[in-house]
């Protein structure tokens, strides 16, 4: 094929690929945001549940540290005992107590000896202007290796009571909330120590920050959450959005395939484009001299059909001419020459009996329209006693002989005549010769190359030549280029030459000036 159509092929698979390609993107792109929504989903549940649940332990924590309000002017000794009941009975508590001025003065886990609550809390008391306060602890002086949150509130001017909670009630709740997902979980009191749960999660680098943590804090007590899904989860999740909607992503790129294979094959096909050149004018005719050996002067033309793109790129006709007959465009693109003939012989002034010889596809033969079609040409061309004459291939007889014998007879008596063209190149047996109405054969290009000097014998040309004249029938040689095959025509009676050595393919206009100047021309 021709590079033309080789460029619209290698653009139709391209098109074709990126149709298929474009729903998987798409998927890729919408999974993506559908999991980080599905992520953000569950770690909003999550985190909801724990700060529900940290709320609920402060609560109870600040009951106590009211309750406990009740004993400022009490002493120790008479109330530890009750201190250490409430640490006991009620969940949570790891102990309670009094203090003044930041010393502890009783408490449900030593009674009255005195400690500061520095040494309790494990680290220095931290500032504070609100009369209650809380504070989680990595540890605290009786437990050092499980962190703690502290209440403690304030009666001006030095007199405080506080609850101790266990950090082991947040820790498993965590614990509970992470065990699918494996998040990382940190909860904070005040600018208290983190407690932590869960791996210890570097930033993200799969999906974005926002993503990956989520952070969320009390509108009731000063309780701060963070909430991290590690990227092999967020990945997992990803996945599962994914398998969850490729097949409808496989199932809409075939059809999306398949709907813009059927598009480029309505739209973009040769078939179409060779129509829409037609309609756009792209379609021109030229003209080949043909020389009469004999008389020495332009017998008469062949018409040659020629198409130029609007870059100005020519494609070759034997190219769109196969292309017309594949796809079925042969008749309306032959019409439109044979009106582009019509046309252009309009202004054409040549002798009576000029030839005016037209190619014509096996397929236009066999068209009902066939006969009709030649005779409403025949009838608009202008010229004087015109010889019209209709140029075969060795195909056009095989099929429907019968069929396609009559149609030419009945043109042949209306004033037309029939070549045979590229004659030995096809596979047409010679009996077809003498049942077919024919008056021209044309000898292939093909034979006329194999001619070397006049000497030299070319015997598969010569047979042909005298098969010819047998027959009756004229002999065009096609293709000639040097003196020396003209010769050796000559030498054989060949009557009618036609190729470069007389003259070129031309348009209407210069043919026009090349017969005013070379057309009763003599030939050496
Ligand atoms: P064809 O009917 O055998 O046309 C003769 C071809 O030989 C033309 O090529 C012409 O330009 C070329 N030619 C003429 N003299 C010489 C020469 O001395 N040396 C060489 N090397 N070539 C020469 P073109 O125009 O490229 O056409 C090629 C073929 O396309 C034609 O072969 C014909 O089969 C087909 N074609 C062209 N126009 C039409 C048309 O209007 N209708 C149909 N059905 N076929 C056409
Ligand atoms: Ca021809
Ligand atoms: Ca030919």
């Amino acid at each position: 094929m021709d590079t033309y159509f080789k460029k619209e092929q290698k653009r139709q698979i391209l098109l074709l690929v990126l149709a298929g390609l474009l729903p998987l993107l798409l998927c890729l792109v919408f999974t993506f945001i559908e999991a980080r929504k599905e992520i953000r989903r569950q770690q909003s549940a999550a985190v909801i549940m724990l700060l529900k649940q940290a709320e609920t332990i402060s609560d109870q924590a600040w009951r106590m540290a009211d309750h406990l309000q009740q004993y400022a002017t009490r002493p120790c000794a008479d109330i530890s005992h009750e201190l250490q009941e409430y640490a006991s009975l009620f969940p949570y508590f790891r102990s309670v107590g009094l203090m003044h001025n930041n010393s502890v003065t009783c408490s449900s886990a030593y009674g009255g000896k005195a400690g500061d609550l520095a040494t309790m809390i494990q680290r220095p008391v931290p500032r504070h202007e609100k009369p209650s306060w809380a504070i989680s602890l990595a540890a605290t002086y009786g437990v050092r290796d499980r962190p703690a949150v502290l209440f403690v509130r304030n009666t001006p001017p030095a007199f405080s009571s506080y609850a101790i909670v266990d950090g082991q009630y947040l820790l498993d709740f965590m614990d509970a909330l992470s065990e699918s997902h494996g998040y990382s979980i940190g909860l904070k009191y005040g600018s208290g120590y983190e407690i932590v749960h869960g791996p210890l999660v570097q930033t993200n680098q799969t999906l974005p920050d926002a993503t990956a943590t989520q952070k969320i804090t009390s509108a009731r007590y000063p309780i701060s959450i963070r909430i991290t899904t590690p990227s092999r989860e967020a990945m997992t999740v990803w996945r599962q959005v994914l398998f969850t909607f490729i097949p409808m992503a496989l199932i809409l790129s075939l059809l999306l395939m398949a709907l813009t294979h059927s598009w480029l094959k309505r739209k973009l096909s040769a078939g179409d484009r060779l129509v829409r050149a037609i309609r756009k004018e792209e379609f021109s005719v030229h003209y080949q001299p043909v020389y009469n050996l004999v008389t020495g002067v332009c017998s008469g033309v062949e018409a040659l059909m020629r198409w130029q793109l609007p870059d100005g790129t020519w494609i070759r006709p034997d190219v769109f001419i196969a292309a017309a007959e594949t796809e079925g465009k042969i008749v309306p693109l032959t019409r439109h020459l044979l009106q582009l003939i019509v046309e252009d012989t309009k202004s054409w002034k040549v002798p009576p009996g000029f030839h005016l010889a037209v190619n014509l596809a096996a397929e236009h033969l066999q068209h009902p329209g066939f006969v009709d079609d030649m005779r409403g040409f025949a009838a608009q061309i202008t010229l004087p006693q015109p010889r019209i004459t209709l140029e075969l291939t060795e195909r056009s007889l095989i099929k429907d002989g019968e069929a396609v014998s009559q149609k030419l007879k009945l043109l042949q008596s209306e004033g037309m005549f029939v070549a045979i063209d590229d004659f030995g190149t096809g596979h047409c047996a010679l009996s077809l010769l003498q049942t077919f109405p024919l008056d021209y054969l044309k000898i292939d290009r093909g034979f006329v190359n194999a001619i070397e000097s006049c000497e030299r014998e070319a015997p598969v040309l010569d047979a042909i030549i005298h098969l010819s004249h047998k027959l009756k029938l004229s002999v065009v040689a096609e293709g000639v280029e040097t003196p020396e095959q003209m010769a050796y025509l000559q030498a054989r009676d060949v009557v009618f030459i036609q190729g470069y050595l007389y003259a070129r393919p031309m348009n209407s206009a210069a043919l026009q000036i090349w017969l005013k100047e070379n057309g009763r021309t003599r030939l050496r």
